[in-house]
């Protein structure tokens, strides 16, 4: 009998929790795919997924201090819909509301174990951010604009990934988490509520 066990969601620590702050050890690439870290990257996919506004998740982030993250391709697509025009896309879909460009749905999750920063642009850009493990905080941040990226992946295969814009900010947001470092740490300014 296929005993299928659906992962749990886990509770999203939140600031000033110490865990955030602490630098996450790297996973033995031969427990990459034991029980325990299977286990693990699903309960970050489930959490990630009931999160409405959350696009990356670090395991700091559900108390494991681990280096592991995982990106939602909802990154790709706000990436996607930006190069389109997100006007062209609105009226292309005219019921859609203007700060939902493309099609909400159930996204897939890139993973990046034991991350290393192989290239990054000299070019910064600057734009809003925000923390699931700092609610209700936004502010302006620069980030690179383009970022390489050597990891393992959840199957413990060795992966390069190059992005830039909205995606390499998530990378950057996320490799800072495995540091101990929060966008609050960085941020320009704050947006406060209101504002806009
Ligand atoms: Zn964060």
């Amino acid at each position: 009998m296929a005993n299928k066990v659906e992962p749990k969601t886990m509770e999203i620590v939140k600031e000033p929790e110490k865990v955030l702050r602490k630098k996450a050890a790297d996973v033995p690439v031969a427990d990459i795919v034991s029980p325990r870290i299977r286990g693990l990257i699903a309960a970050m996919k489930e959490t990630l997924s009931h999160t409405p506004d959350g696009v990356g998740l670090a395991a700091p982030q559900v108390g494991e201090s681990l280096r592991i993250f995982i990106v939602s391709e909802e990154a790709e697509e706000i990436d996607r819909a930006e190069k389109d025009g997100w006007k062209r896309r609105k009226e292309e879909s005219p019921g859609k509301k203007e700060n939902e460009p493309y099609e909400k749905r159930a996204w897939k999750y890139y993973v990046f174990i034991n991350p290393v920063v192989k290239k990054i642009s000299r070019k910064m850009l600057e734009d809003a951010e925000g923390c699931l493990s700092v609610p209700k905080k936004y502010g302006i941040v620069m980030r690179h604009e383009k970022i390489t990226v050597e990891a393992y992946d959840e199957h413990g295969k060795k992966i390069t990934r190059g992005s830039s814009r909205f995606f390499a900010r998530v990378m950057q947001h996320e490799l800072d988490h495995l540091e101990g470092t929060l966008f609050i740490d960085k941020m320009k300014s704050e947006i406060k509520s209101g504002d806009h």
